[in-house]
């Protein structure tokens, strides 16, 4: 079979691009799959993050290669991308923390509107046809496709398997081994945007709970002292959240993370605080009143009341002020020593990939053969969490279709 254009895999990035490409060139996307946007429809929880809406000046440093995005963002931005999704008929959402959803919140609304685009233009869809080989011939200037099913031939090529994190979505690196045996550059993929796992955890029983704009502090033997802002997540076997997943690249096996769960106040204001709510209901149990003046979920006031070793029943004029200080420390400086990451298995990203090195920005191709293209996450760029990922695979889309 032959077409104008092959695409290899239905996520975000194949989705895009499929939509985009006009209907006057043949197309085929495959997908190995039996439907298109696993992954994808899990995104955002279910409900589809889609880009962030802050400046565009902010996104380069969101990624782990400012100079090699900022172009690439810059020429299909989030504001570009926000009035395309408007214009063709999905409603989009903005919350306040700037994070772009579609309107009703529902990932699946931005799958079913990828794959009605593609059917406008006629382009196939062909699930289950997973790519095992990739052969270019010179004489005819194609490319040839192989699954396990059929062979297909065209003349471009846009690759967009994604990285490997959540191997069991589809996106298990599978074509990464493919492209090392025709000469492309592929650095070894890593989990990114990893939970943590630390030593002696005790936060189990508040899986689930979330600390907004918490103060972390990532220190480790012949390191600088890197300070970050952002909310943290416990869940039952690990420290996740915005704060810890985008931070993960900076932090190692052994490092500690100091984590500061009321940034707002200083120890001195809080011991304070409570000594004057202690003056004035003496015989109040010590938990009731930490649980009244310490702006922390009760939960987690009662792990750091069983951290800081005393009775939350005492009367709060029986504890001493040596414990009240424990306490306070334990609020503002809760140390965790790291113990691993998770892996590919609950890792959001994959940093690593095919090298930016071979990529000409202009339109994603291949530096020696500007026929074969790489998009979204199976390049060599991985970003923070807040839509920075999509935004990504959408804008590097959008340049393969460019000079079609
Ligand atoms: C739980 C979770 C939540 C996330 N939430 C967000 C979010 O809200 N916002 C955000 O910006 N990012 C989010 N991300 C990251 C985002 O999902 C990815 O960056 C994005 O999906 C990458 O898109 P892609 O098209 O490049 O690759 P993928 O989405 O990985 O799609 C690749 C496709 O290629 C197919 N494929 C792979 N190999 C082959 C082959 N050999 N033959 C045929 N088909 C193949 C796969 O089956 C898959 O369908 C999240 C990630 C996870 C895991």
């Amino acid at each position: 079979m032959i077409y104008d254009v092959i695409i290899v895999g239905g996520g975000p990035a194949g989705l895009f691009a499929a939509a985009n490409i006009d209907k006057k060139y043949k197309t085929v996307l495959l997908e190995g799959n039996k439907r298109v946007g696993v992954k994808f429809l899990m995104t955002g929880a279910g409900q589809c993050n889609i880009t962030n809406a802050e400046n565009i000046k902010k996104f380069p440093s969101r990624y782990n290669n400012p100079g090699f995005v900022r172009k690439i963002l810059y020429e299909f931005n989030n504001i570009m991308l926000m009035e395309y999704f408007e214009k063709n008929g999905l409603k989009l959402a903005v919350r306040e923390d700037n994070k772009v959803f579609p309107a009703d919140y529902k990932a699946s609304t931005v799958v079913e509107f990828f794959v009605g685009e593609i059917k406008k233009r006629n382009h196939e869809i062909k699930l289950n046809e997973k790519v095992a080989e990739i052969k270019y011939i010179e004489t005819a200037e194609m490319f040839n496709v192989k699954t396990g099913n059929n062979n297909y031939s065209a003349r471009k090529l846009i690759l967009a398997g994604g990285g490997k994190s959540y191997p069991a979505t589809g996106s298990d690196g599978s074509l990464f081994s493919i492209l090392k045996n025709i000469g492309v550059t592929v650095s070894e993929p890593r989990p990114a945007l990893t939970s943590v796992r630390v030593e002696d955890y005790s936060f189990k029983e508040l899986s689930g709970v979330a600390i907004k704009n918490v103060n972390i502090t990532i220190s480790g033997p012949d390191k600088k002292k890197i300070k970050k802002t952002g909310d943290i997540l416990f869940t039952h076997k690990d420290i996740s959240g915005p704060v810890i997943l985008n931070n993960s690249r900076y932090m190692d096996k052994g490092d500690e993370i100091v984590v500061d769960f009321i940034a707002g106040d200083t120890m001195d204001f809080l011991e304070k605080k409570i000594r004057e709510a202690a003056s004035g209901a003496p015989k109040k149990a010590v938990k009731s009143v930490l649980e009244e003046n310490i702006d922390l979920p009760n939960r987690l006031i009662e792990r750091l009341i069983d951290a800081s070793e005393f009775d939350p029943m005492k009367k709060i004029s029986e504890v001493s002020k040596k414990e009240i200080r424990r306490f306070i420390t334990n609020c503002k400086e809760y140390r965790f020593k790291i113990n691993s990451f998770s892996g590919f298995e609950s890792a959001m990203v994959t940093s690593g990939g095919v090298s930016v090195d071979e990529i000409e920005p202009k339109n994603m191709s291949w530096v020696r053969n500007k026929n074969l293209h790489f998009i979204g996450e199976m390049v060599d760029i991985d970003g923070e969490t807040g839509g920075y990922n999509l935004q990504f695979a959408f804008s590097t889309a959008k340049k393969t279709i460019i000079g079609l």
